[in-house]
């Protein structure tokens, strides 16, 4: 049996995108810039794109830009954030501990350039609160960035509140939704969201095509510069093939969508409540305020890498964490940040399930976990050295 239970490292293209984006190759490939009838019809179906996305987030069309991916919408909604703050002589952001690599990287950018960073830490059950928000927000506080679900543990952030406080002491909110569009309800105006960032190949659309929110009335700065297109503020012809895959794969994830979300649930808790089995593993953030799709444990006494490789020989794709950190031997900054101890930060596996994923290859990834786990800790010096008293077992 082949599972795939890595789709929060990107999920597989919808019949119905596939099926959309197919005529934009061969029929509709006019350039939508071209005042000729082939351009008209490029530019007519990628305004319909924009304005589907823009009401499926309560925005309005000329609030979404279309972009090459959900890092570059995290780099530009914070470095617009942040050139608006250092020309009021605002200098500080507040954020998390536990934000993707696309956030954390440009903050550290920042850092290196003169801005203060406060990163708030979640608690055990991975949630950082909106008081947290509220106490860290200072005067010269540009930009608040949290994201909404965390990629790695699936726990969900409580992003209303925390765009309510935004609201309140006037600072701009960010919110890199990635991990969370067409798995959440998204409302940016009533969660007074600024600017928030998504992309398509994490809700079953094409790979390469990212969507940056931006409120009306916030000021957004081009990363990259040339010709006219989204208002002059990302430039480059649209990857118009890409965009109308991306409109058609969040409609399409949002429809049925307490049915799939139900299904996921079931599927995650049989997991999870499969995994609990295990004596010495535990699950990693809480199992409340969790992406339906989500389970990240920890097995303690075994390498987190070696149980990947056994699963993938059999058949299993599943992750340690973030699939762009997969290759450091880092242990998950998520993880530590949560206060995993760096042993069972590198003992944990990641599987995130998608609609399609059925009962009987849940039932195949227990039976195959409990099987794998249990041969890499005959293996392990240190799981004997627990189980025969010399040392203490965490969990
Ligand atoms: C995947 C992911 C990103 C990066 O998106 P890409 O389109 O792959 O660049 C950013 N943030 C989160 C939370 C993600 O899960």
């Amino acid at each position: 049996m082949t599972v795939y239970a890595d789709n929060a490292a990107t999920t597989k293209i919808s019949k119905a995108a596939l099926n959309e984006i197919l005529p934009y190759f061969e029929e509709i490939y006019g350039n939508p810039s071209s005042g000729h009838s082939a351009g008209r019809k490029a530019a007519i179906a990628v305004r319909n794109a924009r304005k589907d996305i823009a009401d499926i987030i309560g925005a309005s069309p000329d609030e979404i830009f279309f972009t090459s991916s959900g890092t570059e919408s995290d780099n530009q909604a914070i470095l617009s954030a942040a050139k608006i703050g250092a020309e009021k002589g605002k200098k500080h952001i507040v954020s998390t501990a536990v934000e993707h690599h696309a956030v954390l990287n440009t903050l550290s950018f920042l850092k290196e350039r003169g801005f203060e960073i406060t990163f708030l830490y979640p608690s055990k059950d991975g949630l950082v609160t909106a008081e947290q928000v509220k106490k860290a927000i200072r005067g010269d506080t540009c930009l608040v960035s949290v994201m909404y679900a965390n990629n790695e543990i699936g726990t969900v952030m409580p992003v209303s509140e925390i765009g309510r406080i935004c609201r309140e002491k006037n600072v701009l909110f960010f919110s890199d939704a990635v991990a969370a569009a067409g798995y959440l309800p998204i409302d940016v105006k009533s969660q007074n969201i600024d600017m928030l960032s998504m992309s398509a190949h994490k809700f079953h659309g094409p790979k390469g095509c990212g969507i940056l929110y931006r409120r009306k009335g916030t000021d957004i700065f081009p990363l990259i510069r040339g010709g006219s297109q989204e208002k002059g503020l990302r430039a480059g012809t649209e990857n118009v093939p890409a965009i109308i895959g991306t409109a058609a794969a969040l409609r399409e994830s949002y429809e049925n969508y307490s049915e799939k979300t139900k299904k996921l649930l079931f599927l995650r808790d049989a997991l999870i409540d499969g995994f609990a089995e295990i004596p010495h593993s535990a699950l990693n953030g809480g199992r409340e305020n969790r992406l339906a799709g989500n389970v990240n444990f920890s097995f303690e006494g075994i390498e987190g890498e070696s149980l990947l490789v056994l699963l993938d020989t059999k058949g299993i794709c599943a992750s340690s964490g973030s699939a762009c950190t997969s290759f450091s031997s880092e242990p998950s900054h998520v993880l530590t940040a949560i206060g995993r101890e760096k042993e069972l930060a590198d003992a944990s596996l990641r599987l995130t399930l998608s609609a399609e994923n059925t009962a009987d290859e849940v039932s195949y990834i227990i039976k195959t976990v409990k099987e794998s786990v249990e041969f890499l800790r005959s293996l392990s010096q240190p799981f004997k050295d627990k189980s025969s008293g010399k040392r203490k077992f965490i969990l």
